[in-house]
């Protein structure tokens, strides 16, 4: 896996197990036999060059673009993402990360040649038992949290395996005034709720089923909450006021200011159940509903649930230094890095010198791969090694780390970080 000349504390880097603290791996998703070369490509952040799958307030869409079926692949169908799209860094590691799993070891690239031979390859792997388990622990992935949008109440362990568990996303919840009501990923509470044996009539019952759905995060493996509401709304969560988010209850329409009272609500009372039952929330940041999705807007939040652990994603591109100054401040904050590196490598490693400088302590950092498919994820945590030991060269020949150092923060940035945090065994 590395380079064989390597200095011994980047080989134990490159071959460390990981930890993978976020994923969408959707067991209808991951484990469809119905994956062609083409489908790698549109299930993928390589798909968002094509299209978002999440609608702006000014759009509307249909079908979320990321459940389209098998379609047949042919080079003219590939050579959007090959060639048009080619410069974009989601193509090129999702390209590195097929030929990582599929391919001979002398490709290095998807071309005329060997694209019919590859696409081969990933239809006969969807046919082998652990296919998908086994190429994980190849890439020395020894657990992973997945967020299934899907099913927020996904008992992970049942459907992908014993390495997984799962988080409760809240999004359907804070939007959840009305049975008819939806997140952005279609997710409507009232049915989510039933789905757990429970039909609350009032707003004040409403309340107690979120607490009761809460308390039963244990039994279904999930070990935190997910808030990915940056693409259904502001994140500047205020202050809750009852009242006003009481009077989006039952209503089909509520006013703008209602909704956003019942959201606030409804986030704050999760914030308190996280810090009463010691389990974090993990929060989008960053890109989204991108006119309110500045990790500023969140600070009121942290500082109103001091004894909450948030866990920040994406080094909150493109406002890494905010987020950074944030968990600088505020020490209920550990950085989730997942995605950063998959947006922009040269950014990420920019963050991620000054990361390392400010925060508090070695424990703050942890990441995930955020993928759907396998060969991704293989892709985009390889790259992560990759560029994680490039900076901890710079740190090394800068005079700042030694290797002992690096390695020690290495180690616990892949997996003993996240390891604690989550209270894994
Ligand atoms: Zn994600």
């Amino acid at each position: 896996m590395t380079p064989p000349h390597s200095p011994a504390w980047q080989r134990a880097l490159f071959e460390a197990p990981l930890l993978d603290v976020h994923e969408h791996h959707i067991p209808s998703v991951f484990l469809s036999d119905q994956v062609n070369l083409l489908t790698l490509f549109q299930q993928s952040y390589a798909g968002w060059t094509v299209e978002r799958p999440y609608p702006l307030p000014s759009e509307n869409r249909e079908e979320p673009p990321m459940e389209s079926a098998l379609t047949p692949v042919d080079w003219s169908a590939l050579t959007p993402y090959l060639e048009e799209r080619r410069s974009n860094h989601f193509v090129r590691n999702l390209v590195s990360g097929i030929l990582h799993v599929h391919g001979d070891p002398d490709w290095t690239d998807i071309d005329r040649d060997n694209w019919e031979a590859l696409n081969d390859r990933i239809l006969q792997s969807r046919k082998q038992p652990g296919f998908q388990t086994n190429t994980l622990k190849q890439a020395g992935v020894e657990r992973v949290i997945t967020d299934d949008y899907t099913n927020p109440l996904l008992v992970a362990k049942d459907a992908l395996g014993e390495s997984y568990q799962s988080v409760m996303r809240i999004n359907a919840f804070a939007c959840g005034w009305h049975p008819e009501a939806r997140d952005h990923n279609g997710n409507s509470a009232a049915k989510l709720l039933k789905q757990a044996g429970m039909e609350p009539d009032t707003f004040e019952e409403y309340i107690e089923a979120l607490t009761v759905l809460a308390r039963q995060m244990e039994s279904r493996g999930q070990v935190a909450f997910k808030n990915a509401l940056a693409y259904d709304r502001t994140i500047a969560f205020e202050a809750p006021d009852a009242q006003l988010a009481k009077q989006a209850w039952g209503k089909t329409n509520p006013k703008e200011a209602e909704r956003l009272a019942f959201g606030d609500y409804i986030v704050d009372h999760i914030c308190k159940l996280a810090a009463e039952m010691n389990i974090p929330v993990q929060t989008h940041l960053g890109t989204g509903i991108i006119r309110d999705s500045h990790p500023m807007n969140i600070a009121g939040l942290i500082e109103r649930h001091p004894r909450t652990r948030f866990l920040l994603m994406h080094l909150a591109y493109p406002w890494s230094r905010d987020l950074l100054g944030l968990a600088f401040v505020y020490r209920n904050i550990w950085i989730d890095l997942t995605w950063s590196w998959l947006l922009s490598p040269t950014h990420f490693k920019s963050a991620f010198h000054e990361a390392i400088e400010i925060l508090s302590d070695e424990g703050r950092m942890m990441l995930g791969g955020d993928n759907w498919h396998v060969e991704e994820t293989c892709g985009t945590l390889r790259t992560f090694r990759r560029l994680m030991i490039e900076t901890f060269e710079e740190k090394i020949s800068s005079g700042y780390f030694t290797e002992k150092e690096a390695l020690r923060l290495g180690n616990r940035i892949l997996h003993s970080n996240a390891r604690q945090f989550f209270k894994l065994k």
